[in-house]
């Protein structure tokens, strides 16, 4: 049976389901979710990512992963941790960007959390050599200093969507129409997050992602107690508002209902909301991620890198280089958060 056919019955069965419910199903049903049964990255995939256009994206970031962690007096041992690592890319480009950095990798245990068997495999194959420890969720982290990336993480988890209607909230629902797929709202609620959203005109849309609070929650807490960063870079912006659910499919977007399991299902990433669930941590000024790597060097590295090439691999780094960071490309959409005991110096190419 095909997941559209489970979830079609399953609604028959015992009602509409969340969005969250829907998405959860899409990405992470064990059989069909769009993350458990393929690699989805890269040209051949469906999307692609800001580690697999340029190397310089991990090297710089891990330099400022290690920068943090000597501006912390260099704590060993230590975990550092990737959430949602893909292929691997971007660990082995801190890795390698790192190997100078004195104690960093004798201090470093690894852990990557995934919850894909595909991409898990893939991942050990670009840190081949590395030992490492995969987790299914955040709050298996060992508690220790932390110093954690996630790129393209938390736009994947999750999001439950609210209509402000007569001063009530509604929930959107996943329900059945003619016997499809089809969008609909619940009955009046009242979700705890939503108390702060005041400013909401009726008719507006406000999405939560309790998936990201929680793990925000465990990050936190490792953060606050023993010391450590977090760098989250997603595409979002401080305190969402509207429908940004979307679905990708072939490098093209696609409706969402369209065909569960088979599409990237993504949703925007609320920024306030994450900082706000570390309430004992210092976040930075949300940043745009060209300014982000511009701070931290990008242009030197690019004319570093781009004296060792010339003709099609030259014209390619040119155009990886603007794509990462061009207001009109990544640079703008995408932004980077960096979180810190309170206290403790910012990590480099942010600022509180
Ligand atoms: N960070 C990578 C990949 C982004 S795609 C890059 O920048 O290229 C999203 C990643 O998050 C994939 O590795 C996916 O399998 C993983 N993922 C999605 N939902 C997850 C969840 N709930 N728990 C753990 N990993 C998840």
């Amino acid at each position: 049976m095909s997941l559209a056919a489970l979830l079609k019955a399953r609604i028959r069965a015992t009602g509409p389901i969340s969005v969250a419910d829907f998405m959860a199903e899409c990405l992470g049903h064990p059989e069909h979710g769009y993350y458990t049964t393929r690699d989805p990255l890269g040209a051949s995939g469906d999307f692609t990512t800001a580690p697999e256009i340029s190397q310089m994206f991990g090297e710089l970031i891990g330099l400022a992963l290690a920068q943090s962690w000597l501006n912390q007096g260099a704590p060993a041992p230590f975990t550092l941790a990737e959430l949602g690592p893909g292929r691997g890319t971007l660990m082995a480009d801190i890795l390698r960007a790192t190997r100078g950095v004195p104690g960093f990798h004798a201090g470093l245990r690894l852990h990557l959390v995934e919850t894909s068997p595909v991409l898990r495999a893939v991942q050990r194959r670009a840190l081949d050599g590395v030992d490492l420890t995969h987790l299914d969720t955040v709050d298996a982290l060992p508690d220790m200093p932390l110093w954690l990336v996630a790129n393209e993480f938390f736009d994947a988890l999750p999001i439950r969507q609210f209509v402000r209607a007569a001063g009530l909230w509604r929930e959107r629902v996943v329900g059945l129409a003619d016997g499809a797929l089809a969008f609909g709202l619940a009955g009046p609620s009242a979700p705890e997050e939503l108390a702060t959203r005041s400013d909401v005109a009726d008719g507006g849309l406000v999405e939560i992602c309790p998936a990201a609070r929680v793990a925000m929650d465990e990050i936190a807490a490792r953060i606050a107690a023993h010391g450590g960063a977090a760098l989250v870079i997603d595409y979002g912006d401080w305190r969402s508002l509207g429908d940004t659910l979307q679905a990708v499919q072939g490098h093209a977007p696609t409706d969402p209902l369209a065909a569960p399991g088979a599409a990237d299902l993504t949703a925007h990433v609320d920024f306030e909301a994450l900082a706000l669930a570390a309430p004992g941590l210092a976040a930075s000024a949300l940043t745009p991620q060209g300014v982000f790597l511009e701070r931290l060097g990008i242009t030197q590295r690019a004319r570093a890198l781009a004296d060792r090439l010339d003709g099609p691999a030259l014209d390619a780094h040119i155009a990886a280089h603007r794509r990462l960071t061009h207001p009109d490309e990544m640079g703008n959409l995408f932004k980077v958060l960096g979180l810190v005991p309170a206290g403790a110096p910012m990590l480099p190419g942010l600022v509180s």
